[in-house]
């Protein structure tokens, strides 16, 4: 058996050992969902595990969150490199949806995007890597890191916390960026539920969209919408005339380009007889590069500004980032699925590389650090949707730890590999190039025609 086979033996034999826990903190996590930044239950039971292994944990990392380091061998030959540091991701945070059957009935929080299985994924492999000579006489470093808020939700919550000065960012990573948890890191590694996807498959490779969110208001004037409608601005109206117009452009988003906008209405108007004057929306402009989200959004807010222009009302668009486009490294990637093969067979993995229109905080990561973010099946139900659940166990919890074990143990172990990590990271946006580029999508655009 060869050095890296029987390392990832032990470390396989020590997650199967550790099958039931790793099956009952799932559980345990999921039972009690929270949402992004008040992940503080979630954060606790990620650290008695951590801790239980004897990793050093640092807390509340970013409100919430934590992370340990698991040096692999201080005393292991570098070769006059720095030591290659893989950073291994979980999500803490749950979302809204009151109407499956295991939300919160106070909060409607739940995890229906399958983040529990991502800290099972998480935990199980630190069991698996800290077990006995799996990562001995390997030169390296491996942070486990418990990220809070993915899911880019309860945003009022959240821009109290940008105003307040406890985050600069709306989502996890992103913060985490900005305070230089992944300066020393040379790449990470995630899982994620796949939606509806119920049999023993991964999807490893493939693209994602990236975001700008937005906030809208438009200001009319009230008036009595019976007696005298003239006397009113419908702000209402506005509103509907700016989608419209967006509607107009999206023949001009090129299919390459992937343009998703999705505006909702969050408040329409107040009561039936009055002249609605303040009316909100909300919307995500997503597209699969960064200038085709820029020239996008762009267009939307120029349409979103004639329908207040077109009856004579205020709008005032605030634009947040959103999430920037994933994009997967190669050499994390074929390794990836070398070991996918060897544990599920060749069937198991999605051929080609598809692009998702979907967006993930992972993707900021991915911008400055090679990365993967594996979809893994053992899940029924669409993510997000009621009927979302965890159908295969051992397929949700503990088979995506043994692949994300035996991934940081090829890393580790091949200088070859580290060198191309290396060499893809180098063609990368440095962290402060990223953050100038999130920066310059914070905007608030002003339109005043009112009277
Ligand atoms: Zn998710």
């Amino acid at each position: 058996m060869t050095d890296v086979a029987d390392r990832k033996r032990r470390a396989i034999d020590a997650i199967d050992d550790h099958a039931a826990d790793i099956v009952e903190f799932a559980e345990s996590v999921e039972a009690e969902p929270e949402l992004g930044f008040k992940e503080t239950e979630t954060t606790k039971k990620v650290v008695a595990e951590l801790e239980g292994m004897g990793l050093d944990v640092e807390e509340n990392i970013a409100v919430t969150g934590a992370k340990a380091r698991l040096n692999a061998d201080t005393t292991a030959e570098t070769n006059g490199n720095d030591e290659f540091v893989v950073a291994v991701l979980g999500e803490l945070d749950a979302l809204v949806n009151p109407a499956h059957p295991k939300a919160n009935p106070e909060t409607g929080a739940c995890h229906a995007c399958g983040h529990h299985a991502q800290l099972a994924n998480l935990v199980g492999a630190a069991y698996g890597l800290t077990a006995a000579g799996v990562v001995d006489n390997l030169a390296g470093a491996i942070d486990f890191v418990a990220v809070p808020a993915e899911e880019y939700l309860d945003l009022g919550y959240r821009r109290q916390l940008v105003e307040s000065g406890d985050v600069e960012f709306l989502g996890g990573k992103q913060e985490l960026i900005r305070r230089g948890h992944f300066e020393d890191v040379d790449c990470a590694m995630m899982i994620h539920a796949g939606s509806d996807t119920p049999e023993r498959v991964v999807t490893s490779d493939f693209s994602s969209n990236g975001f700008v969110g937005k906030f809208v208001t438009y200001e009319g004037k009230e008036s009595h919408a019976g007696a005298a409608p003239e006397e009113g601005v419908n702000a209402l109206n506005a509103a509907m005339l700016g989608m419209n117009a967006v509607h107009a452009n999206r023949e001009t988003f090129a299919d390459d380009d992937h343009v998703r906008v999705h505006p909702i209405v969050t408040n329409g108007g107040d009561g039936v007889n009055v002249v609605p004057s303040d009316v909100q929306m909300e919307s995500y402009v997503r597209a699969s590069t960064i200038d085709a989200v820029n020239d996008a959004n762009e267009k939307t807010n120029r349409a979103l500004e004639s329908g207040a222009m077109a009856v004579g009302a205020n709008v005032e668009i605030e634009d947040y980032p959103g999430y920037m486009p994933l994009r997967t490294d190669e050499t994390m990637v074929s390794a990836y699925d070398a070991n996918v093969a060897e544990i599920l067979g060749d069937d198991a993995l999605t051929p080609g590389k598809p692009h998702l229109t979907g967006s993930t905080d992972m993707g900021d990561v991915t911008q400055i650090l090679p990365g993967i973010h594996p979809y893994v099946g053992g899940f029924s139900g669409a993510v997000h949707a009621r009927d979302f659940e965890v159908v295969d166990e051992e397929m949700a919890y503990v088979i995506p730890a043994k692949l994300t074990a035996m991934l940081v143990i090829d890393l580790l172990s091949d200088p070859e590999k580290q060198a191309e990590i290396r060499a893809a990271k180098a063609e990368k946006r440095s962290a402060d190039e990223y953050l100038e580029v999130v920066r310059g999508m914070r905007e608030t655009v002003v339109g005043e025609y009112k009277e």
